[in-house]
């Protein structure tokens, strides 16, 4: 588990105080890794304060992080970087958290970020790394996990060293996320707990995240008396607690499925989950229902026919990878789930999106 936590808006403000014990000197600095729709966006980025060599390092967003983007960071950091940096703070959404915990973790564990894409590989401890969410929903905040897509897979780096350090969340700092994405990344945490609550690794300790999440995504998109940060404030407690629940579980079907539109199509996450999840009625009746009430509620409009002109090889490459997280299936359907879940049968919901 994250170790310290802070919450409250304008905690931002309070960035400095909270990390300076942990400078190691002055040639050690902390490197700072924003999603680069900051760049031009003073309010945030003039809030950072830079001391000795510490730099901010803008990233893109357009594509998802990848192993191959890790190992570039961490030579940039190690060959521009007098000594080993202090630390690491990534600001942004899950895409820059997942960034952030991959490059703390490479820069003290050696070789390709791909050798650690799996379960407890890992094996010396990350450099401190701090975690500062700027839309919410993924959980990637408080996960065990840094998703990455590699050369052969869309897989997480899981470990105990994988968890952020300190977290720091500020709900203010959401303000500008754009309605959609706003939509989509908030659905993954709606989707984090229907496929945890629903699924045959639930645990009590799962279980009660997962409701009080649940319960705050159904306040968040259907009632219609809440004030901008009281939806702001309730959407990053809602992202924590939809974290928490799958970290000690795991997610199901549309996972699974959006796992293989992103490896093949590059579909982002949220917006990958939604297409998918929209065609589980199968498996989670009562769960796309709701769904569908708050696409509606917000007038969300999902793209069609993505995979129209797919070719039969390009399916199996999205089933394959689709296939290939097991944890994932077992979770959604039990034990036996591969005499429920065949190739044919993912391919027939890959061809309804
Ligand atoms: P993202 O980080 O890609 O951000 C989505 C978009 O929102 C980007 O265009 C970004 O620039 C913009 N944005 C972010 N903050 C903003 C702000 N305050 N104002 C305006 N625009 C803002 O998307 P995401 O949905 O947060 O994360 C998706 C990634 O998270 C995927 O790579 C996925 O694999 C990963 N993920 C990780 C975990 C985990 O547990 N580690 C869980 C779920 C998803
Ligand atoms: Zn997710």
């Amino acid at each position: 588990m994250v170790p310290r936590v802070i919450f409250g808006r304008g905690s931002f403000n309070q960035l400095s105080e909270i990390i300076s014990p942990n400078r190691l000197n002055t040639k050690a600095p902390f490197i700072y890794l924003v999603d680069d729709v900051f760049k031009s966006n003073t309010w945030l980025t003039s809030r950072i304060s830079l001391s000795y060599d510490d730099k901010i390092l803008y990233i893109s967003t357009k594509e998802e992080p990848k192993t191959s983007q890790v190992d570039q960071l961490v030579e940039d950091i190690i060959l521009t970087c007098k000594e080993r940096p202090s630390g690491i703070i990534g600001i942004g959404g899950g895409s820059i958290l997942d960034l952030a915990k991959a490059v703390s973790i490479l820069l003290t564990n050696e070789g390709s970020a791909e050798n650690y894409q799996g379960w407890d590989l890992v094996k010396n401890p990350a450099i401190y790394h701090v975690g500062i969410p700027t839309i919410s929903g993924t959980g990637a905040e408080v996960s065990r996990t840094a998703i990455l897509t590699g050369p052969k897979l869309k897989l997480g780096i899981n470990s105990d060293y994988t968890p952020f350090d300190q977290v720091l969340l500020d709900p203010e700092l959401t303000k500008d996320v754009e309605k959609n994405q706003w939509f989509y990344t908030g659905m993954d945490c709606y989707i984090h707990c229907i496929e945890s609550l629903n699924g045959t690794f639930l645990n009590e300790f799962s279980k009660t995240y997962g409701e009080k999440a649940f319960d705050l995504c159904k306040e968040i998109f259907l009632a219609d008396n809440l004030s901008v940060a009281e939806s702001q404030d309730k959407l990053m407690m809602a992202s924590w607690h939809g974290g928490m629940s799958i970290a000690y579980s795991q997610v199901g079907v549309a996972h699974a499925l959006s796992y293989g539109l992103s490896y093949y199509l590059g579909v982002k996450h949220g917006i990958g989950n939604c297409l998918v999840f929209d065609h589980l009625e199968e498996y989670y009746p009562e769960g796309v229902a709701l769904f569908k009430t708050m696409k509606a509620k917000h007038d969300i409009e999902l793209p069609q026919g993505i995979c129209a002109n797919l070719t039969d090889a390009e399916f199996d490459i999205m089933i394959k990878v689709a296939l290939s997280l097991e944890p994932l299936w077992e979770n959604a359907l039990g034990k036996k789930w591969k005499t429920i879940i065949t190739p044919e049968k993912v391919k027939s919901l890959y061809q309804k999106i």
